[in-house]
């Protein structure tokens, strides 16, 4: 079965095409969606396996591998010897609780990493009943057509149909560094793969040009999915702030297990010197188990899956604000970015292109003539070049495709009553050299009356450099250095309106084939100005990053003067600010470029290589940069960056190369991300916060108790109930908390500060402190009664303490009060969820398991929550004094 497959597949190449059709049973049209649809369902989706998630069982079983888990089953199960069935039976229960809320947080958290996984798949442009459409690579059959073009992943193996200029890069396949040339041609004999020049393969990466291809195998079967054991890609990335936690945990675990067990030490101490009336065997296991609990309850091992939550949270937010994080570490690196480099076009501005002005070589400017027939030689052939050296098409229903650049050449020329199909159907494309952003030049070949023509458009500096004759007049006539000077100063003069200027050049042609070297030597024929309005919410947002201490810097290919003309109507560039093209950057060197680094707001006439290189020198200084970009030949920019930014109308290339795709293009999503990502670092470590002072509550009234000689203020069992109840719902809720008011007022977050920071450390001691003060006063209390009633008054305390500790845990700088007490309802919820678990250990039948005294009343409970009560109200007087206190130091 597998031989017949891997013949019948290695055989493609080598058929013909009418025979590659008949195997596909398909057409030059591709298939009807009902076909398609009955081929998916039948060989399945194109994709490859992926690794087998962890089922929930086996993540379930997984959560007892733990050695505390282990040390208390076995502590149960001892118990269940000696006869205590109902304390086994609750360690039992609360620790099987423990272990399904981890699974289903672990679930929960792996869901929104597979919901953010889909969110960027990978798309193919199929023809489909005839019509072109999008849909998701995975639904891709054979026998589909579909079109390629520089920047996209190629989806499936396949035959090419057309191609034009197509070059391939197969490294990935083939271990060949240049991109292959492919071409439609029929192949005699067997070659290897890198030799199937009238194949794409899937995987392999367009990197010039453009193709029609006609599936001929999907998934498993592709010549990628035969060495697909290689490629299972583990994306797993943990992000430095997991990393860094994930060091921390260890070490808190260890010095938690050596306090433990210095407990243990004491307590056994004391019972073997003590007078050893009554059950030792029953002491020891209680001492035991004691120590253990407490090793359970003071380790966070809740701490991965609560940040991997909020962490997706918060890659939740972005996506409804149209940033789709591709790489979760990147969600963090937001919050410290200190530099944004972002395009122009269709970023900063709408990209709705229209064409405002003209200039033909003679001076002629403002109106065009609007009647065709009447054109002069001079306005024929800009209007042919406007039309024919473009790719833009208006749509049966009206609708514009293609790049908004082309569509307003087209728009040219159908407001000025020539019909663009008109001219595209009287003079077919012979050849092109598509665009790109490295040239800055597109070319193609037609036959114009009678006479071969290569006809080329780009920008107006590039394009003057390569003419040295001007249609002047209807006449062909040698470019002098005035000339050149005169089309010069009318570009500088278009440019400095803002305008995004295009300039026309062609030459006659003997040959059909070209090269990038017959774009020289060309007839100048005139230029075109269009307006790109900016974003109308840019200005604010590039405002909002100042204050929120970040610079954005406008990268772009266009014209300087364009650029700067923009760059100042919004803001980025200001008074004393600098502007280099790409070539004066390539001519400083590094520390020259250090020196102006920080004055330059504007580079224009890039190359994807500046880019780089711009990146490079922010980062050298220290600085975290955001960089956004779209084409084939800026995916090594962007992995360079910090975060690299891809537009969702980008290539394919880019966005795998990018950690977040913008689903709208628009700068100001790239502004709503930052104050997410500096948000989901506040609330991670509001979270962590709000656990550690709650440990550290716990601990310090175990010592205490210890030292004074007190019983243990709470049971093993009473301990691990606090762990189920506090430890994730609460810390889960503060993640969802919205924005401090001052978080796009703050400086960037230094990215090598960890996560516990002076003043965190101080706020979590300090609420330690307060709930341990509450928690030994209430076992003082109870001790008054009985030595029992002190264990109920402390355990309820805690639990209480640490319930509505997570008010003040919603706000570093407000109090619950001033952000709203009912605006986070998770948290209430929460602290709801808590109240409800609480009261459980009061039922009776269950009193007796959580040590709760028949005398533990309705007073006792009030006394408890009023001592909670206290602290909490404490630490929220403190944060208003501190803030006064600051505000006094600021003014
Ligand atoms: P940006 O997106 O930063 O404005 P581009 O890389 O799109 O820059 O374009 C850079 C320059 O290339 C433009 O200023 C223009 O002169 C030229 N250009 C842009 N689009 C085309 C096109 N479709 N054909 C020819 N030249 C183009
Ligand atoms: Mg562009």
């Amino acid at each position: 079965m597998e031989e017949k497959q891997e013949s019948q597949k290695s055989r493609t190449y080598k058929q013909s095409i009418t025979e590659v059709f008949k195997e596909t049973k398909s057409t030059e049209n591709g298939l009807s969606s009902a076909d398609a649809a009955e081929r998916l369902r039948t060989n399945g989706y194109n994709q490859l396996a992926e690794k087998k998630k962890k089922s929930s069982l086996q993540l379930f079983l997984e959560t007892f591998k733990d050695a505390m888990v282990i040390v208390l089953l076995i502590v149960a199960v001892v118990q269940m010897v000696m006869g205590a069935y109902v304390e086994s039976l609750v360690i039992f229960i609360v620790l099987l609780m423990n272990s399904v809320v981890s699974v289903i947080q672990t679930k929960k958290a792996e869901g929104s990493l597979e919901a953010l996984k889909n969110l960027s798949a990978p798309d193919a442009r199929v023809i489909r009943d005839g019509k072109e459409q999008t849909i998701a690579a995975k639904d891709l059959v054979v026998g589909d057509v579909f079109s390629l073009e520089a920047g996209d992943y190629v989806p499936a193996d396949g035959r090419l149909l057309e191609a034009s200029s197509l070059k391939v890069d197969e490294g990935m396949l083939t271990g060949e560094s240049t991109s292959a040339e492919k071409e439609v041609t029929e192949i005699e004999g067997t070659v290897p793969v890198g030799d199937r020049v009238n194949m794409v393969h899937s995987g392999t990466i367009v990197t010039y040009g453009r193709a029609k291809v006609l599936v001929t195998a999907v998934a498993g079967q592709t010549e990628i999915g035969q060495v697909a054991g290689l490629l299972e890609s583990t994306d797993e990335h943990k992000t430095p702030l997991q990393k860094g936690l994930d060091s921390f945990s260890k070490k808190l675990s260890l010095a938690i297990l050596a306090l433990s067990l210095v407990i243990l030490g004491i307590q056994l101490a004391r019972l073997f010197m003590g007078d050893q009336s009554g059950d030792m065997t029953e002491s020891v296991v209680q001492a035991f188990m004691f120590a253990v609990a407490v090793a359970v309850a003071a380790i966070p091992e809740a701490l991965q899956s609560i940040v991997t939550i909020v962490l997706s949270i918060g890659t939740k937010t972005m996506a409804k604000k149209n940033a789709i994080i591709r790489k979760l570490p990147a969600v963090e690196t937001l919050g410290s970015t200190s530099i944004i480099c972002t395009d122009k076009t269709g970023t900063l501005t709408q990209n709705k292109m229209t064409v405002v002005d003209y200039y033909l070589p003679n001076g002629e400017t403002g109106d065009f003539n609007q009647e065709p027939s009447s054109w002069s030689l001079g306005e024929k052939r800009l209007v042919e070049i406007n039309v024919l050296v473009n790719d833009a098409i208006i749509a049966e229903d009206g609708s514009k495709l293609g790049d908004p650049t082309e569509v307003a050449l087209i728009d040219f020329s159908e407001a000025n009553n020539q019909s663009y199909r008109e001219i595209r159907e009287t003079y077919p494309r012979q050849n092109e050299l598509p665009f790109d952003s490295d040239r800055k030049l597109m070319s193609t070949v037609h036959e114009i009356d009678g006479e071969r023509l290569l006809m080329t458009k780009g920008g107006p500096d590039i394009v003057f450099d390569r003419c040295d004759r001007v249609l002047l007049d209807g006449e062909v006539v040698p470019m002098t250095e005035a000339l050149r000077q005169k089309y010069q100063e009318q570009n500088e003069l278009f440019s400095t309106r803002a305008l995004r200027v295009l300039a026309f050049g062609y030459k006659p042609l003997d040959q059909q084939e070209i090269t990038f070297d017959d774009e020289n030597g060309l007839i100048f024929a005139g230029l075109v100005a269009m307006i790109d309005p900016p974003r109308e919410e840019v200005f604010q947002a590039i405002e909002e990053a100042h204050s929120a201490g970040i610079k954005t810097i406008m990268i772009t290919g266009d014209h300087k003067t364009t650029a700067v003309a923009i760059a100042k109507e919004i803001g980025i560039f200001k008074e004393g600010d600098m502007a280099l093209t790409g070539t004066e950057l390539d001519e400083l060197s590094e520390p020259q470029l250090v020196d102006v680094l920080k004055k330059v707001s504007v580079y224009a006439r890039v190359s994807p290589e500046n880019k780089i290189r711009i990146v490079r020198a922010w980062q050298t200084m220290g600085h975290i940069s955001a960089m956004t970009g779209d084409g084939v030949n800026d995916a090594p920019a962007l992995k360079q960056a910090d975060i690299g930014i891809a537009m969702g109308t980008g290539t394919d290339v880019a966005k795998d190369a990018a950690a977040m795709v913008l689903t709208d293009d628009n700068f100001v999503s790239i502004v709503s991300a930052v104050e997410v990502g500096r948000n989901v670092f506040d609330n991670i470590k509001k979270s962590i916060a709000y656990l550690f002072a709650g440990n550290l509550g716990a601990i310090i009234s175990i010592i205490f108790a210890l030292i004074a000689d007190w019983s243990n203020p709470f049971t093993a069992l009473q301990l691990l109930f606090i762990n189920l109840v506090n430890d994730s719902l609460p810390a889960i809720a503060l993640g969802m908390e919205k924005g401090e008011p001052t978080i796009m007022k703050r400086q960037p977050r230094d990215p090598n500060a960890g996560i516990f920071t002076g003043n965190t450390l101080i706020s979590v001691t300090y609420r330690g402190i307060l709930i341990a003060v509450a928690v030994i006063v209430a076992q003082w209390l109870g001790m008054q009664h009985s030595a029992e009633m002190g264990v109920a008054m402390s355990f309820s305390t805690l639990i209480w303490c640490r319930t509505l500790q997570t008010m003040p845990a919603r706000s570093n700088t407000q109090t619950a009060l001033q952000a709203g007490f009912f605006s986070n309802q998770m948290v209430l919820l929460a602290m709801l969820v808590c109240a409800v678990l609480y009261s459980v250990t009061l039922i009776p039948g269950l009193r007796e398991v959580f040590a709760i005294p028949a005398a533990f009343g309705l007073e006792q409970i009030m006394i408890c929550i009023g001592l909670a009560l206290g602290a909490t109200v404490l630490m929220e007087a403190t944060k208003l004094i501190l803030v006064a206190f600051k505000k006094e130091g600021a003014e």
